[in-house]
């Protein structure tokens, strides 16, 4: 079993959802896809927050935007019998969950801060919570996770970090279909508190960590990072024309061109699938046939 993430702009528009879904449906099932927010939506969940707290209700317009971007999403890729339901869900949470939540920031002066901390993280995971339920309509056999139900941080210092033994506890369980087959769905970046139960989240482009993590858990045979570019470079294209992509590396290589800057993939994505010797491919859901990088230990 494949454990393939697609991205930003690969999940950002009706082009770039119709090549995610010909690239998963050359895949031979049971298959696992992880989802980031449509492109450019986290950011826009938080610019929201940022208006709500200074009571500039204009969020609301650009929430109706956003809105009318997934409707539209839906209308060019969702499968014809699942379109009703998925429109329904993504109304049910802008309205139900999103639009109490900016009004509660934007009414409530006196929020204290770990509150507004509260409500943000809650908002900012419904960029997946929405991108998800657009991608599992896209196949007559999305089966739907929600990972909210089985990430599990714990606080660490000023941040978070992932507790492996429960989160692997719940991953097995919630994932005990998936030999079963079908085109599996899941969110990235978005967790709970191990304790309180409270939304968190793995860090901003914290996506491939949750595909590397439940690649790792489930013993997937190869883990694949859709994105936009066509695999690592020798350099930065923008400044020297003449970068080529690096056909493979090794995990060690990989991690120290992420700490270094590469905005290939999120650096801690590659601790865990490097301890269970995982291949991790990086391809471009643009240009699909190109080779990509390889990053195994050779
Ligand atoms: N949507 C989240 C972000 O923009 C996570 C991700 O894209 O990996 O940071
Ligand atoms: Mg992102």
């Amino acid at each position: 079993m494949k454990v393939m993430k697609f991205g930003g702009t690969s999940v950002g528009s009706v082009e770039s959802l119709l090549n995610l879904k010909n690239i998963v449906n050359q895949e031979p099932e049971p298959v696992l896809v992880v989802v980031s927010a449509m492109g450019g939506f986290t950011n826009q969940l938080l610019a929201m927050c940022e208006q709500a707290q200074q009571r500039d209700i204009s969020c609301l317009d650009t929430l109706e935007a956003a809105r009318k971007r997934h409707h539209d999403a839906i209308d060019g890729v969702v499968v014809e019998s699942m379109r009703g339901q998925v429109h329904a869900t993504i109304d049910r949470f802008i309205d139900e969950s999103l639009k109490p939540y900016y009004l509660a920031l934007a009414t409530n002066p006196h929020m204290p801060v770990d509150e507004i901390e509260r409500v943000c993280d809650a908002i900012v995971a419904h960029g997946e919570i929405l991108s998800s339920a657009i991608v599992t309509g896209m196949f007559e056999n999305g089966v739907p996770h929600l990972s909210l139900n089985y990430m599990r941080t714990v606080p660490d210092g000023h941040g978070r970090i992932l507790d492996w033994e429960e989160t692997g506890r719940l991953v097995k369980a919630d994932y005990a279909s998936l030999a079963d087959g079908g085109v599996h769905v899941a969110q990235g970046f978005i967790s709970r508190d191990k304790q309180s139960g409270d939304v968190t989240n793995l860090g901003r482009g914290g996506s491939d960590y949750t595909a590397a993590i439940l690649a790792t858990l489930l013993d997937a045979e190869a883990l694949e990072i859709w994105t936009d570019v066509d695999g690592f470079m020798t350099a930065d294209p923008r400044t020297h024309p003449d970068a080529t992509v690096i056909p493979q590396m090794t995990y060690a290589q990989a991690q120290e061109m992420c700490d270094a800057g590469a905005k290939v993939i999120y650096p801690p994505t590659i601790a865990p699938v490097a301890m269970k010797n995982i291949p991790v491919w990086v391809k471009n859901t643009f240009n699909p046939s190109a080779p990509g990088t390889i990053i195994v230990n050779s």
